[in-house]
């Protein structure tokens, strides 16, 4: 089994070569939108009479129509008289045929929504790509094997040298040693590189690797042995981590990026406010703005992907709730809410867990992790977000708000463990659940969603037929 990772390296392009990137970008632009005008023309020329004209509708029609366009004199013509596209040969010819696949799966989805197949939110048909609008990338696929591929990582006696096709070496910022070492060992595969002109003003290359499964002895042995611990997510602390017994194992603090340069974002856009319309100084004081953005999702991704890493490396069995992130994000707590990336978190510690052999469930969202007592599992009344403490109105346990959600958590993710042990991801089928954790996102990690009803009847369906197996219910999605 592979799983599939991205590494992503800054580049130092000299002035001539950001002059070659740009121009591929323009050119992978250039091919959808030339690509889309090949449908919309097509389906324009169809008629109630005669026989209906061939649209091209996937990558692979419109690599082909591209292709045979491209060298026609509708291209246009070069200073000799020939026809074709002029520039034709100026670009990788791969980034033509990427940019017709994307527009392939743009147009699967667009169908794919309208006969009902597909989830989420309906997806348009495709629109052209603008200059000003859409985010200047272009796609490479890497051909040929170990060290005849055609894209390299280290070239020479250079680690920080990249060779793409038709751009040749470009010198990349940090350090490359893992994934070269994953390359050279023959653990992994470069499969695409996607260079990108960020809104930092930086040239990124994130590399799409497919990698063997990590090490065994970096996967945990067994799982089911290890304590669970449930996860609560806070406002004022990042995350605080208890086990069932209501014993808290740690509180994350998170570093508030946003919050923290807030004044200076305010500076900074109203300066771009007050500049006008077209001029260069406006374009400074977005320039300006957009790095400060930057900067901030920086951070955040640093601070995700450290915890996470952290979190799946030393805990086999860890329990999150569902949050309905879409919704809280219309909230007053949208900013801070944001700020924290908890949706981000969860889909990055799910896959991290699924690399690990470790075992991540997510709680129904209607579970009342805040409002019910770890002791005795009463439910009160719904706590305002000023209280801190829980106080239980049957038992009169006391703890930490946030440490006692936690612990609710932990609780019901080591019920969902022993209604059917020795067997990964179980919960009765009939009230196995398809749900998205973190409510978007796309990562491929299989999670398992326990409702608060369903494992009391999972456990009685247990403790009268103990020995059947009860039946593995996966979510698709996190
Ligand atoms: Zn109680």
């Amino acid at each position: 089994m592979t799983r599939h990772t991205t590494f992503c390296f800054t580049l130092k392009p000299t002035p001539s070569q950001a002059e070659a990137l740009a121009r591929h970008v323009g050119a992978a632009r250039f091919a959808f939108n030339q690509c889309l005008a090949f449908v919309r023309d097509a389906l324009a020329s169809k008629s109630d009479e005669g026989p209906s004209p061939f649209v091209p509708w996937s990558g692979f029609d419109l690599i082909n129509a591209f292709n045979r366009w491209k060298t026609t004199a509708a291209a246009g013509a070069d200073e000799s008289g020939a026809p074709g596209l002029p520039w034709r040969t100026q670009v990788c010819q791969q980034v033509f045929e990427e940019a017709a696949v994307d527009l392939g799966s743009a147009l699967a989805a667009f169908s794919a929504g309208r006969k009902g197949e597909r989830k989420g939110k309906r997806a348009r048909f495709p629109r052209f790509k603008k200059k000003t609008r859409d985010r200047p990338s272009f796609r490479l696929r890497n051909k040929g094997h170990g060290a005849k591929s055609a894209i390299r990582l280290g070239v020479g006696d250079d680690p920080r040298m990249l060779r793409l096709p038709k751009l040749g070496d470009l010198a990349v910022r940090e350090c490359t040693r893992r994934l070269r070492r994953m390359l050279a060992k023959g653990r992994a595969k470069i499969l695409f590189a996607t260079v990108a002109l960020r809104s930092s003003g930086r040239w990124m290359v994130s590399m799409n690797v497919a990698a063997q499964e990590l090490h065994s002895a970096l996967r945990h042995a067994s799982p089911l042995d290890s304590p669970v611990v449930g996860i609560d997510r806070g406002l004022t602390t990042f995350a605080v981590l208890a086990e069932a017994s209501g014993r808290e194992v740690e509180r994350i603090d998170a570093p508030k990026p946003l919050r923290n340069s807030l004044p200076a974002l305010r500076k900074a856009s109203q300066s771009l406010s007050r500049k006008k319309g077209d001029s260069r100084n406006r374009a400074r004081a977005r320039a300006a703005l957009a790095k400060m953005h930057a900067r901030i999702g920086a951070i955040r991704r640093d601070f995700v992907h450290r915890e996470s890493t952290r979190l799946a490396k030393t805990h086999g069995r860890l329990v999150l709730e569902d949050l309905c992130t879409k919704g809280l994000m219309k909230t007053t707590l949208a900013r801070s809410l944001a700020d924290s990336a908890w949706a981000m978190f969860a889909s990055v510690l799910a896959y991290k867990m699924k690399w690990r052999g470790a075992e991540l469930m997510v709680a129904d969202r209607f579970f009342p992790s805040t409002r019910r007592c770890n002791t005795c599992g009463h439910v009160g009344e719904k706590l305002a977000l000023s209280e801190r403490t829980f106080r239980c109105g049957r038992c009169g346990h006391e703890a930490d708000r946030d440490t006692n959600a936690a612990a609710n958590l932990a609780s019901y993710g080591a019920t969902a463990s022993v209604a059917a042990p020795g067997c990964r991801s179980h919960v009765a089928a009939k009230h196995a659940e398809t749900r998205n954790a973190c409510g978007e996102g796309s990562a491929d990690g299989r999670l398992l969603v326990i409702r608060e009803t369903s494992l009391v009847e999972a456990g009685r369906a247990y403790a009268r037929h103990p020995r059947r197996v009860v039946v593995a219910g996966t979510v698709n999605t996190l």
